[in-house]
């Protein structure tokens, strides 16, 4: 049915192609009714032109509507062709000097933290590069779309708001002048008439609402029947629901599911159906169907083809209009007058208003393209932006509500917009005082807010999903309050104070609604049943926080608006403690002989709550009234006489009490919301208007009221009256234990009281408070996070409060408290406190938590003690109160206070059981010294002649007055100083009596005795070293005792490991690696070392013992004995690779025999060095298979390593592994002990020699592979004619000499490589297995080579254990390789690898030379060898054979590069060539001329020759030296051990090879000419010299990971223009590079999902498995994050080579502080990559951490 009903689109119709612009603008230039005219134009043409098919062709369709329709009136608005009109205007046009770029989502932003008027006001990259911010401390983010440049907006930067591009030329005048001007009268008519009928379709048809029907003026009289099915986004719907419901409503497959969802997302709105209305109706059923089960269904029309096309070209008409004012600022006025123009139907019906009003009806698509030409028109044109920020206002309480109904997220809301007006301050403040704006937010915000409790306070429901969805929208208000508010008036009109007066009573209103809501009584008996709901009325308070700081600070700015808001203030709290102190008859205290009235009222049994904005609000701007002196200046003015001090502290010192008998247990049973509410009350993001406030108020009621009336309030409230009225209150407790348990609640609560005196008396750093300024604050703040410990930056940013703009001030006074310590390679930058600012500590500041006051007093006493210092931490000295204050320091000093310290200390001496607390002491002790230090400051400070009323000292002298009699409270201290208990206080109370006695010397200044003072110190000296030595002792016997415990320890764990063999897989590092320091022993010193050949220097090799990691049972390692292993980790690799591009097609085909110089297709090796018996392993590793079985069947998790194919952890250090690699002795002594008896042959007889026995060989196979077909006689002639070589004997077969263990073993790690290499099913008889190993061997061997040069390291320079015994025993395992394979298999490998050096007719498939690596040929040859050479019973001998095959593939080596080596970059004179090795290689270059027919270049010169064969052979000579280190263990001369001259000559020496390499080819010239003539007339070389093709030339360079920018954020922009390759010119959401190869994917994306082995995976895996053969490196653009991957399942994040100016990462780009290039991090990733290391790092972060084990790498 679908064919028939779905039309192909029709063909185009031809009369719209013959359509001339020109001629329809003439015509319209006569009409009468230029709006008919048009009209009836588009009602003709759009349908033909858009939506005519199912599918759009948004290209084709936008064409054709220029030529047709856009292009007549481009033609009308010039009266000319446009593509001269549109220059001219241009031309004419002055530019505005506003940048206004739109940013596109993920383009950098920019922001200068020093100029920028408010965190909103950012640059794009461009002009931020062109301004002088860039030296500035800036912030940089990513846009998250929308908003534009604020680059030339003077309001927005206090200083240079213009970069380089959009400054004003002197000469240009400043002011506004009407862009008109410059048009003329005729352009600006027929500019307005084309613009007014434009916008009007635009918005007329965009808000059209009929689905079927079209405007009357639009509709044509035929009309097809044919209907769209279109699907509109919502935010509830899920992709994943989307795509399932499409495939089955409109029969689609997967991928256009998928294509049509993303374009859902994209622009709001797709067809998804196109057909008559009925086949429409259709799908629109189902899909209603399908997503109506729990949610409300995805929004579906079934709308008329014509509808559709007239809106789509709607949208194009607007981007038209936006394009075109684009010419010329005079078009963008016309365009901002239409657009506010107020239509027929008067208020708001302006388009402008019509398209605001119908926001929330329009798709996502409409609305981008609207709001980004109200960007590009209306708020780049001055004076019009002022008139619609009036529109805007006036509408915004009912664009709230319809925000409020919408589903889309506020970035495609218009209500967006209100950034843009609302921050800047000019209009701001004009929306204020004209529109009363702050009142009208408050109050849209109120109209959200509508649940009320009783007493008409806000009562929010349970904290749903969807409640916090809809809580989030209203949170935008603040937002836009917040923004209104931001930047602060300079001057105040009479106009502004009473708007924002008014707007300041709104705010109260709100703010009343939140005083006391969330109330809580104490549960007791049983615990709550439901946690109560408190976090929205947190996240209010939260959000509000800002809002109500910058209120104050508005205030704080005038004197008549800080005094009526004053009083306002009062008044709503007076309001609200109406009826106060109503009820219950009041109650009377006394203690020592003061009494006063309160009321009844315990927090434990009432009602109280956290919530208290007005009362601090109110103590925020009394601490003004103080700061800004108004207070003294007008006190007639202000209410002082109406305040009651006992009402203001009452509900913040409930609060307080709250939290102490929280604190206390006592309200356990209320769960834990109570426990979370009292964590935000403290915590930095709210304490500025919630705790800290409660604590001044408390300071301004107190400093009001007689201090001894307040203490006895404040011990009633604490409910403690008792306790201290009750005389012998210790003694009662100490005998009773039943009552243990109140007893230890009261004892925190009298810490907890005591805690509030100090911090009332104590907190004066706030300005107003103390006198002090606002950097003290800080600087106070900064001293006491870093006394806890040293901080980074970002650490030290948390703990501090921030501001509005994001601010802690903390830049302005770090330096001048700490010393910022550089990061290393890890870790990041620490500030470390100053030693002098010790002094400043505190050990109560206010807002400590107990942790951290704990840890704080830790490490300072840590400190004290490390300085040879007393550990007292005595309180600092203190700022002076402000007058308004001042007398709070009487607290201190009034009898209640003496009383209280007297009772405590007092119990302290008689030592009360449980009735007493260390903690209570040590709060009395600090408060006493501050006391102390308060009266010394007094007397310090004296003025001469005025009475000093703070005498403290006297009255601590005096012995406690009748009842009781007790003892002077310096008595006490001196009692207590002797104290055996105390040993803690010691120094603080030493510290006490020392400052007493200062304070008493001051006093008696004029006659004091100065040897009194010196007597004093001499005792106090005396004792300090007593007092030191015994310390001393202690810390010995504290150290040995410690030993000791460790000794045990450790014996324990010995046992412990002995018995759990198995369990034993932790991290204790017994080194148990295999190097017994076989290369320590030098048993050669002087004499020339060897590595090969007859020459070969033999070195015993020394016996090797190992221990199993697993049993710890030691073994030797020999030929006969059961087998040790290696775990190792073979991988795929393409980390040398020099073309990416090539991947094995096809596995199962590939032949890996000869690998090819671009070394793509690697097989890495690695190993963790650790050994263990074959045996041990084998059982460990079922073990952990099985146990791996049952987890999965339990609990179906995902582990770090894949035991199904073959991956365990190393039972020792957690290294990744999949196989194991077997311990040998040098092979090569193990098989071949024949003494060499006869005259070793040359080079040149040896390739005869071996060239026969090949034929040999091959004739056999042939013949026994023949035989049983047809006896060909060809075969036997041939036998005939080849004569066996001389001791050959193709029939003997050795025996394998070593241990079947051990042959198991050669068989496993042979097999896995296979497997893992070539990714195929394992097949131990695959002749390939061998090739695969030495392939593995020599790749491995030349990775480490790679990494040793490019660190410039020597070759045989200190090797890693690891790395020298994974060398070692991967060479020597691929060199007895074949003992376990069929020896014609290998014998075969190794005719075919000959032949390509030295020619055979049997072969047809071999590569020429310049497609081979020398190397690998080499390995392959020399460990293929003893296949052939163990039938040879001549006398030649193995060593022999080695050195022949080592010098021929030296000699094609040689020529392959000379046949490859650039001569272009010879920019040396032709020189007479001087030493041998020139002229020596200016012949054989002479020859390579000559067999290559001239093709190859005259030589440039003998000694650039010999340079690049020199450097081009290098990488191949250490290869060969390392390999046959290993290979014939004989030890590496010891000057290939050092770094520094070049290797070349020791090389030459070691490898046995003369210096002058070209001797080889002199000395075998015979042979050679012959071969060189081979090599060069392959056809390949021939394509290659004359230019067909390329290849690889020596030395091959470094491979490294991509150049990054050293500034971050130019590759986020880089990334910003990257958009997705597969939907057509979408944004990345997730732009991730590979730092392999540079290449940019649209990662974790539905979009660029790819097929891989049946699975989708996303673009990062895809790209991995092509790139990094299965393991990849990606940078995360957005996130500023580094990805492994590794396979399909496996990833770990690590940290980015990109550090701030403090030496940390910032992850997620979440604070925006610029990022540079930190290149050591950066060598490290590369390192890792270079040392195949990926896998295994991202094995290790998985251990470490599980959760990253569930997650779905393979969608990255
Ligand atoms: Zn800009
Ligand atoms: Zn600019
Ligand atoms: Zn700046
Ligand atoms: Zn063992
Ligand atoms: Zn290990
Ligand atoms: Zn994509
Ligand atoms: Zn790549």
């Amino acid at each position: 049915m679908a064919s028939e009903m779905e039309p192909e689109v029709q063909a185009i119709d031809r009369s719209l192609l013959e359509c001339s612009a020109e001629e329809i603008a003439g015509k319209w230039l006569q009409a009468t009714d230029l709006t008919r005219e048009v009209y009836q134009h588009l009602a003709h043409c759009v349908p033909k032109i858009y939506c005519r098919g199912p599918n759009p062709f948004p290209q084709k369709e936008d064409t054709l509507a220029q030529h047709v329709l856009l292009g007549p009136m481009e033609w009308y608005i010039c009266g000319e062709d446009p593509a001269l009109g549109f220059p001219k205007l241009e031309q004419a046009n002055k530019p505005s000097h506003l940048c206004g770029r739109v940013f596109k989502v993920g383009e950098p932003t920019y922001s200068c933290r020093d100029c920028a008027v408010d965190p909103t006001c950012v640059l794009c990259m461009e002009c931020f590069l062109g301004s002088i911010h860039r030296d500035h401390r800036y912030r940089m983010t990513t846009s998250g779309g929308g908003g534009f440049c604020d680059c030339g907006d003077t309001e927005a930067w206090k200083e240079g708001p213009y970069c380089q591009k959009h400054k004003l030329s002197s000469s240009e005048v400043v002011e506004e002048e009407d862009p008109l001007v410059h048009l003329s009268e005729d352009v600006i008519a027929r500019t307005y008439n084309i613009f007014a009928i434009m916008f009007r379709y635009a918005v007329d048809i965009l808000t059209w609402e009929k689905e079927s029907e079209l405007p009357d003026d639009l509709e044509v009289a035929e009309k097809s029947d044919t209907y769209y099915c279109m699907l509109f986004n919502d935010e509830v719907h899920t992709y994943e629901q989307v795509i399932y419901t499409l495939q089955k409503a409109v029969n689609c497959t997967q991928k256009e599911a998928i294509g049509f969802a993303t374009t859902v997302d994209r622009d709001g709105r797709r067809s998804v159906r196109y057909g008559d209305f009925q086949y429409c109706d259709q799908a629109k059923t189902v899909i209603v169907r399908n997503t109506s089960r729990q949610t409300k269904p995805l929004k579906v029309q079934v709308m008329h083809s014509s509808v559709a096309a007239h809106q789509n070209f709607g949208l194009k008409a607007l981007s038209w209009l936006g394009s075109v004012i684009g010419y010329s600022d005079g078009l963008r006025r016309i365009l901002c007058q239409v657009g506010l123009q107020e239509g027929p139907d008067g208020e708001n019906s302006s388009l402008v208003d019509r398209l605001m009003l119908n926001d929330s009806k329009l798709w996502k698509g409409a609305r981008s393209v609207y709001h980004q030409l109200f960007m590009s028109s209306l708020l780049m044109d001055l004076k019009y932006k002022k008139l619609f920020a009036v529109r805007f206002a006036k509408n915004y309480r009912q664009l709230q509500r319809d925000f409020m109904e919408d589903d889309h997220e506020r970035a495609v809301s218009v209500t967006a917009l209100s950034v843009q007006f609302f921050t800047a301050p000019t209009l701001a403040r004009m929306l204020i005082t004209e529109e009363n704006l702050m009142t009208v937010i408050i109050k849209a915000f109120m109209d959200h807010l509508k649940h009320r409790d009783a007493q008409g306070r806000f009562q929010f429901e349970r904290y749903t999903a969807l409640q916090a969805f809809k809580f989030r929208r209203v949170q935008s208000l603040i937002l836009d309050l917040k923004y209104v508010l931001i930047s602060k008036p300079t001057e105040w009109s009479e106009e502004l104070r009473q708007k924002f007066l008014q707007g300041f009573d709104a705010f109260l209103e709100l703010l009343k609604c939140m005083q006391g809501m969330d109330p809580i009584t104490r549960q007791v008996g049983q615990h709550i049943e439901m946690e109560p709901e408190w976090e929205a009325a947190f996240t209010l308070q939260m959000k509000l926080t800002h809002v109500i700081s910058m209120v104050q600070d508005w205030c704080a700015l005038d004197e008549k608006v800080l005094i009526e808001a004053y009083k306002k203030c009062l008044t709503v709290l007076t309001q609200c403690h109406g009826g106060f102190t109503d009820g219950e008859q009041p109650i009377t205290l006394s203690i020592c002989g003061h009494s006063v009235e309160t009321i009844r009222y315990c927090v434990s049994q009432e009602k109280v709550s956290i919530h208290l904005p007005i009362s601090r609000l109110l103590a925020g701007l009394h601490v003004l009234l103080s700061k800004s002196e108004v207070a003294y200046k007008f006190p007639e003015l202000l209410p002082l006489s109406e305040l009651s001090p006992p009402m203001l502290i009452e509900h913040p010192l409930r609060c307080l009490v709250l939290c102490a008998q929280v604190h206390a247990g006592m309200w356990r049973r209320n769960g834990f919301s109570l426990v979370n509410q009292i964590y935000y009350y403290h915590n930095v993001k709210c304490r500025r208007e919630m705790f800290d406030k409660d604590i001044l108020m408390l300071q301004t009621g107190v400093s009001m009221m007689d201090p001894n009336h307040f203490l006895m309030i404040l011990l009633s409230r604490f409910e403690l009256y008792q306790v201290f009225s009750t005389p012998d209150y210790g003694k009662r407790f100490s005998s009773e234990v039943t009552h243990k348990d109140v007893v230890q609640q009261n004892n925190t609560l009298i810490e907890e009281m005591l805690y509030l005196i100090i911090m009332l008396v104590g907190e004066r750093f706030s300005p107003g408070v103390g006198q002090v300024g606002p950097a003290e604050e800080i600087r106070r703040e900064i001293i006491h996070q870093l006394s806890i410990k040293p901080m980074a930056h970002s650490e030290l940013v948390k703990s501090l409060p921030e501001d509005e703009n994001k601010e802690t001030g903390m830049e302005s006074v770090i330096e001048t408290v700490a010393h910022f310590k550089k990061p290393g390679l890890t870790g990041r930058g620490m500030y470390e406190l100053k030693p002098e600012c010790a002094r400043e500590f505190n050990l109560y500041f206010y807002h400590f938590s107990r942790a951290e006051q704990s840890k704080a007093e830790e490490a300072q006493r840590k400190l004290k003690r490390e300085n040879k210092e007393d550990t007292a931490l005595p309180p600092p000295a203190l700022p002076p109160f402000c007058p308004l204050f001042a007398s709070l320091v009487n607290i201190l000093q009034s009898d209640v206070m003496l009383y209280i310290m007297g009772t405590i200390l007092q119990w302290a001496v008689e030592h009360h059981g449980s009735a007493w607390s260390e903690s209570m002491l040590q709060r009395v002790l600090h408060l006493i010294g501050m006391a102390l230090q308060e009266e010394k400051h007094h007397l310090e400070n004296a003025v001469e002649g005025h009475v000093q009323t703070f005498a403290f000292t006297q009255k601590i002298s005096k012995p406690g007055d009748a009842p009781n009699n007790s003892p002077s409270i310096l008595a006490m201290l001196e009692t207590l100083q002797n104290a055996p208990s105390l040993e803690v206080h010691k120094d603080m109370i030493r510290w006490l009596l020392k400052m007493f006695n200062t304070i008493k010397k001051i006093r008696e200044s004029s006659s004091s005795s100065p040897v009194a003072e010196a007597e004093g110190t001499i005792l106090e000296e005396s004792s300090r070293d007593k007092d030191k030595a015994e310390r001393k002792r202690k810390a010995e016997i504290a150290r040995l005792r410690r030993e000791k415990i460790m000794a045990q320890m450790s014996e324990m764990q010995r046992h412990f490991i002995d018995e759990n063999k198995e369990l034993f897989q932790q991290t204790i590092e017994l080194d148990a690696s295999v190097s017994a320091a076989p290369d320590n022993s030098p048993p050669v010193s002087d004499t020339a070392l060897t590595a090969l050949g007859p020459a070969q220097t033999q070195v015993p090799e020394p016996r090797q013992f190992v221990t199993c990691i697993l049993c710890q049972e030691e073994q030797e390692v020999t030929v006969e004995s059961r087998a040790m292993v290696l775990a190792a980790f073979v991988q795929r690799s393409t980390v040398l690779s020099k073309d990416r591009t090539k991947v094995i097609e096809n596995p199962e085909k590939y032949d890996p025999l000869f690998m090819h110089p671009d070394l793509s297709c690697g097989t890495h090796t690695g190993s963790c060095g650790h050994a263990m018996h074959a045996h041990c392993w084998q059982r460990y590793f079922d073990s952990v298979q099985a146990k791996e079985q049952r987890r999965q069947q339990r609990l179906r998790l995902h582990t770090s390593y894949d035991v199904e194919n073959g991956e365990f952890l190393c039972p020792l250090c957690e290294c990744l592994s999949n196989t194991v690699i077997p311990l040998l002795l040098p092979p090569r002594s193990a098989l071949s002990r024949r003494l060499n008896f006869s005259e070793q042959p040359d080079l040149t007889q040896w390739t005869r020699t071996i060239t026969q026995q090949i034929k040999v060989t091959q004739m056999l196979r042939k013949d026994g592979s023949a035989a049983a077909d047809t006896p060909s006689s060809e075969d036997t002639e041939d036998m005939n004619i080849i004569p066996i070589p001389e001791g050959f004997r193709p029939d003997f077969y050795p025996r394998n000499p070593y241990s079947d263990s051990i042959k198991e073993m050669l068989t496993t790690f042979g097999t896995a490589t296979f497997k893992v290499g070539l990714k195929v099913h394992p097949n131990e008889g695959d002749p390939r297995v061998p090739t695969m190993c030495w392939g593995t061997c020599a790749y491995t061997i030349q990775s480490i080579e790679r990494i040793l040069s490019d660190e410039e390291k020597p070759v045989f320079g200190p090797l890693p254990c690891r790395l020298d015994d994974c060398l070692r025993s991967l060479t020597r395992f691929a060199a007895a390789h074949w003992t376990v394979t069929l020896l014609p298999v290998v014998q075969g490998h190794f005719c075919k690898l000959f032949a390509s050096l030295v020619p055979n007719d049997s072969y047809e498939d071999l590569p020429c030379i310049l497609d081979v690596d020398m190397f690998h040929l080499l390995v392959g040859l020399v460990l293929a060898f003893p296949a052939l050479q163990c039938q040879d019973f001549s006398g030649s001998s193995l060593a022999t054979g080695d050195l022949h095959i080592f010098h021929l593939v030296t000699m094609a080596h040689i020529v392959q590069i000379l046949l490859t080596s650039c001569t272009e970059e010879n920019g040396m004179d032709q020189e007479n060539p001087t030493g041998e090795e020139e002229l020596a290689i200016l012949s054989l270059h002479k020859t390579l001329h000559q067999y290559t027919g001239s093709a190859l270049e005259e030589a440039p010169s003998g000694w650039h020759l010999w340079r690049s064969v020199r450097a081009g052979i290098m990488p191949f000579l250490k290869c060969s030296a390392l390999f046959f280190h290993y290979l014939n263990g004989v030890p590496a001369p010891p000057d290939l051990q050092v770094s520094g001259t070049s290797h070349f000559e020791h090389l030459c020496n070691y490898l046995s090879l003369p210096t002058n390499l070209i001797r080889l080819f002199q000395e075998n010239s015979n042979i050679m000419n012959s071969l060189i003539e081979s090599w060069c007339q392959n056809s390949e070389v021939k394509r290659y010299l004359s230019g067909e093709r390329g290849a690889i030339s020596y030395p091959r360079g470094a491979n490294k990971l991509i150049d990054l920018p050293e500034d971050y954020s130019s590759l986020i922009n880089q990334a910003s223009n990257f958009s997705c390759p597969k939907s057509g010119g979408d944004k990345s959401r997730a732009p991730t590079l590979c730092l392999v190869c540079g290449s940019l994917l649209c990662s974790q994306s539905y979009c660029c999902q790819a097929e891989l082995e049946g699975e989708d995976v996303g673009a990062c895996t895809a790209h991995t498995y092509s790139c990094g053969s299965g393991a990849g490196i990606f940078l995360r653009v957005r996130e500023c994050q580094v990805l492994f991957l590794a396979g399909k399942t496996k990833g770990c994040f690590y940290s980015p080579p990109y550090l701030d100016d403090y030496g940390e990462t910032d992850q997620g780009l979440r604070r925006g502080n610029p990022l540079h290039l930190c290149q050591e991090r950066f060598r490290k990733i590369q390192k890792l990559w270079q040392q195949h290391s990926i896998t295994e790092e991202i094995g290790h972060a998985q251990e470490a951490n599980q959760t990253l084990v569930g997650i779905d790498w393979q969608h990255l």
